[in-house]
C-alpha cells in the first residue's frame, strides 16, 4: 500500500520566521473558567465546581446561561474572605458540599474542583483535597482540579488545563498495541461524527477522541498512539500526552477545506493509507466545502480584518481567511504563540503578516482604530465600544461555541464573518 498522498498545502516559508510583538500590559481576555460552558456539555456524565468567588459564580452562570429544564453541571462553591485559620473550615466545607452534591447527583462520575483567583483559594491545596476525596468516593466518582484562574489562564486555557489533569487517569495501553489515533480537543459531537466518518472511509482505525463523551470511557495511552491536536490550544495537554510515550502528528488545525484536508492528511500518512483511498473518502466532501467557500469568498475577498488575542484560535482562522477567503490580516494578537505547535499554520500566513503575543489593550486599541479595519475580531469587553465606534466586529468567544472545523463547518465559519459585515452594509444603506 502506498503512503503517497495527493494534496500538498503549498507554503512558503511564510512567517515562520517572523518578528513577533510582544506586549505585556493590560490585557482583556476571559478567565479558564469560560471552559466549563463546552466542556460540561462535552463530557455528559462530568461536574464541575469551582471554587471561588461570587465573581467567578456570576461569571459562570451569566455565560453559561440558566437551564430551566435540566440540572447543571457546574456550580460555584463560595469560599469568602478567609484567613489562614479559615482554611480548616474551607477543606470541612468543601468536603460537604461535594458529598451533599454526591449523594443528590447519582449520575456525576467524574467531579473537577475548578480552582480560581481570589487569595483564599489560591491558599487552598486543591489537589490534595481532590486526592482526599477521591480516595473517599472512588470507585463510583474520581476526583481531580485544575485552575481556571484569570492570573493563570485565559478562555481557553481552562480547557488544556482541565484535559492535562485527566491524562494521568487515562489506562495505560499494552506494549504491543496497534498503532491508534487519538484526536485531542472538545469538539462538538457532529464534528467528532464526520471525522469518524471520514477516517472509517478511509481505512484508518482505531480512532478516539479525547475528551470523551463518557467520564467511563476513557481511551488507552501509550507508545502506541498517535495523536492529531482538533484545537491549537492545548500545550499543557500535549506536552502530558507526550511524556505517556504518544507521538504528536504536525499539521494544519482542521479550519478551512486546506486546514481539514492537511489535519485528515497527517493521519493519513502516519498511518499508511494509500492515496487513492484518501482521495475517495475526502473528494466529495471537499468539493462540497470548495463550492461553498467560493459563495462566501464573494462577501468577504479584500475585507481587511484585525484580530485582538483572545481564543488562541487567531492563527489558524487568519491562515484560512487570508488564504481560502481572499481576506487582508492587519494584525493577528493571540495570547500566547506556541511556535511548535502552530509551525505549519505559520508557514502559511502570507509573509509580512503582522503578529502580536500577548495584550497592552489601549496600545493595541490605538493601532487597530489606526488600521481601519473592516473587522474586528475580539471578546465582548473590547466589542461594544469598538461597535459604539464604528467599528465592525465579531465575538471571539463565538468561534469556540460555534461547530466550526472540518469541511461541512467550512461555509458556516466563513458565514461567522460574512454576515456582520452584511448587517453593517445594510445599515450603512
Ligand atoms: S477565576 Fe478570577 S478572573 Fe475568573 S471569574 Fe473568578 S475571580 Fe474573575
Amino acid at each position: 500500500m502506498s503512503a503517497v498522498i495527493p494534496i500538498q498545502v503549498q507554503a512558503s516559508s511564510g512567517c515562520t520566521d517572523a518578528p513577533v510583538l510582544r506586549e505585556r500590559g493590560q490585557r482583556e481576555v476571559f478567565c479558564g473558567l469560560t471552559g466549563i460552558i463546552w466542556l460540561h456539555r462535552k463530557i455528559q456524565d462530568a461536574f464541575f465546581l469551582v471554587v471561588g468567588s461570587r465573581t467567578c459564580a456570576h461569571l459562570i452562570q451569566s455565560a453559561a446561561g440558566v437551564m430551566i429544564f435540566a440540572e447543571p453541571r457546574f456550580a460555584t462553591a463560595i469560599i469568602d474572605e478567609r484567613d489562614l485559620a479559615g482554611l480548616a473550615d474551607a477543606n470541612v466545607e468543601l468536603d460537604r458540599v461535594v458529598t451533599r452534591l454526591i449523594e443528590r447527583r447519582p449520575e456525576i462520575k467524574l467531579l473537577f474542583l475548578v480552582g480560581s483567583c481570589p487569595s483564599e483559594v489560591i491558599k487552598l491545596d486543591l489537589s490534595r483535597a481532590a486526592s482526599r476525596l477521591s480516595a473517599g468516593l472512588s470507585p463510583r466518582v474520581r476526583v481531580l482540579n485544575y485552575s481556571g484562574s484569570g492570573i493563570e489562564t485565559t478562555f481557553t486555557q481552562g480547557e488544556d488545563a482541565c484535559l492535562a489533569s485527566m491524562v494521568p487517569t487515562l489506562p495505560q495501553s499494552a506494549p504491543d498495541a496497534a498503532p491508534a489515533l487519538l484526536v485531542v480537543g472538545a469538539l462538538a459531537d457532529v464534528v467528532e461524527d464526520q471525522f469518524l466518518r471520514l477516517f472509517a472511509q478511509m481505512g484508518l482505525g482505531p480512532v478516539r477522541f479525547f475528551p470523551p463523551r463518557s467520564a467511563l470511557d476513557l481511551p488507552a495511552i501509550g507508545a502506541n498512539t498517535r495523536f492529531l491536536l482538533a484545537q491549537p490550544f492545548l500545550a499543557d495537554t500535549a506536552r502530558a500526552l507526550e511524556s505517556r510515550g504518544a507521538q504528536r502528528l504536525a499539521a494544519l488545525f482542521p479550519l478551512g477545506v486546506e486546514g481539514t484536508t492537511a489535519w485528515l492528511q497527517a493521519a493519513a500518512t502516519a498511518f499508511g493509507v494509500s492515496a487513492a483511498s484518501f482521495e475517495d473518502a475526502t473528494a466529495t466532501a471537499r468539493q462540497r466545502a470548495t463550492q461553498a467557500l467560493a459563495r462566501q469568498k464573494v462577501a468577504l475577498a479584500g475585507k481587511r480584518i484585525f484580530f485582538f488575542p483572545d481564543s488562541q484560535l487567531e492563527i489558524p482562522l487568519a491562515r484560512m481567511l487570508s488564504r481560502e477567503l481572499g481576506m487582508v490580516l492587519l494584525e493577528v494578537g493571540t495570547p500566547y504563540l506556541h511556535r511548535q505547535h502552530l509551525a505549519e499554520e505559520l508557514a502559511c500566513l502570507p509573509a509580512g503578516t503582522i503578529l502580536s503575543e500577548g495584550q497592552d489593550v489601549e496600545k493595541q486599541l490605538d493601532r487597530c482604530r489606526a488600521a481601519k479595519a473592516d473587522i474586528v475580531v475580539c471578546g465582548l469587553g473590547l466589542a461594544n465600544p469598538l461597535e459604539a465606534q464604528g467599528l465592525t466586529t465579531k465575538w471571539a468567544i463565538e468561534l469556540v461555541f460555534t461547530p466550526i472545523q472540518g469541511y461541512d463547518q467550512a461555509a458556516d465559519l466563513a458565514e461567522l464573518f460574512s454576515r456582520p459585515l452584511l448587517r453593517r452594509m445594510r445599515l450603512a444603506a
